[in-house]
């Protein structure tokens, strides 16, 4: 349950009467239901909403076009971005940011939403600074790597695909007597590891925020062996000091055994959102909107704990994001 904020929206001339929405940086199921989220509580605040295509290059390229509500209908259960998303270079130098500024005065545009990671929020912050244009930012990212806030859109759905790949990989696994290396995706966190081993019940998680040796994986092995075990499931974060599942099943193969790999990459990325997905995305969408009605200025629309709350985008990049050490112990002890 969501404990959301009360904005009362700023009544006066300068009140905010068109809203931009756009998707930058990796995809992550959820960022439709966002969008959605964004464009129709726009319209139902009596403003404007208009969408920019291909995440900041659409900035650059003049993408932007209005948005009804018929718009953003049957899209909330698809997963990727119907707005495209991209990596845009140019954002990242004055010229290219003086360039988006313009086309966004051009087009009356007075507060911008962006949906996407920290790399989008450093941009985000920026364009805020150079252009006085008003930025909320809306965490989307399967990788949960964002600081000051619990959960990001597209998370929870990655870790579902996971643990449902892995589940089924158990079942040849068993019957096999084999050993799997699972890997996920998630650059440089162990988030996506630690949920989806939890959840998929894996003997090993392998994360990069804690070094670990192949010695040690491999005792963990024996320890399994030693129990009865036939079979092993070690998930893999690609981000971690190995370089993924690959380097680890070559080390493990040196010492006599036949790992089998399953490099699940992508397929985390897609597939329609989660319920709970939905919801997040909803309400954080909902909420950037409130909040550029109410006058804020920039930051990101979080959730820590229950509360539903704003962080400003210099804090977020100030602050690392940390992994749960509680819960990779607790995750070492139910695989014993
Ligand atoms: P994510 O948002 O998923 O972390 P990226 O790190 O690739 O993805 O960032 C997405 C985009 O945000 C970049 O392609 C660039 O256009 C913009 N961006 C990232 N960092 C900066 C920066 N320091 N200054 C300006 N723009 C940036």
């Amino acid at each position: 349950m969501f404990i959301i904020p009360k904005f009362k929206p700023v009544k006066s001339k300068k009140s905010i009467k068109r809203i931009a929405v756009l998707t930058s940086g990796g995809d992550a199921p959820g960022m439709n239901a966002a969008i959605r989220a964004v464009v129709r509580t726009t319209l139902a605040h009596g403003c404007e909403a208009f969408g920019v295509q291909r995440g900041y290059s659409g900035l650059l390229e003049n993408l932007i076009h209005p948005m009804g509500a018929s718009s953003v209908a049957n899209i909330i259960q698809r997963g990727g971005t119907i707005l495209r998303t991209s990596r845009c270079p140019e954002f990242m130098t004055r010229k290219g940011r003086k360039q988006a500024i313009e086309l966004l005065e051009r087009h009356g545009i007075d507060g911008l939403v962006v949906i996407g990671g920290d790399g989008s929020f450093r941009g985000a912050s920026i364009l805020v600074k150079e252009s006085g244009i008003p930025v909320m930012g809306v965490p989307g990212t399967i990788d949960n790597d964002i600081p000051c806030t619990d959960d990001t859109i597209g998370f929870d759905t990655a870790v579902n695909t996971g643990i449902q790949l892995i589940d089924k990989i158990r079942d040849t696994a068993s019957s096999h007597d084999r050993i799997f290396l699972v890997e996920v995706m998630g650059r440089h966190s162990g988030m996506i590891a630690l949920h989806t081993g939890m959840g998929g019940g894996a003997e090993t998680i392998v994360v990069p925020e804690v070094r670990t040796t192949v010695n040690s994986i491999v005792e963990a092995i024996e320890r399994g062996v030693r129990r009865g075990k036939t079979s092993s499931i070690i998930v893999v974060a690609e981000g971690c000091q190995f370089g993924g599942a690959t380097p680890l099943a070559k080390e493990l193969t040196k010492r006599g055994y036949s790992p089998k790999l399953a490099i699940l990459g992508h397929t985390q990325r897609g597939g329609s959102p989660s319920a709970h997905d939905r919801l997040l995305a909803s309400t954080l969408g909902a909420v950037a909107v409130h909040s550029l009605l109410a006058g804020v200025k920039e930051g990101m629309v979080g959730v820590e704990g229950d509360y539903v709350h704003i962080t400003s985008f210099k804090r977020i990049s100030q602050k690392p994001a940390v992994l749960s050490q509680q819960l990779l112990e607790i995750s070492r002890d139910l695989a014993v």
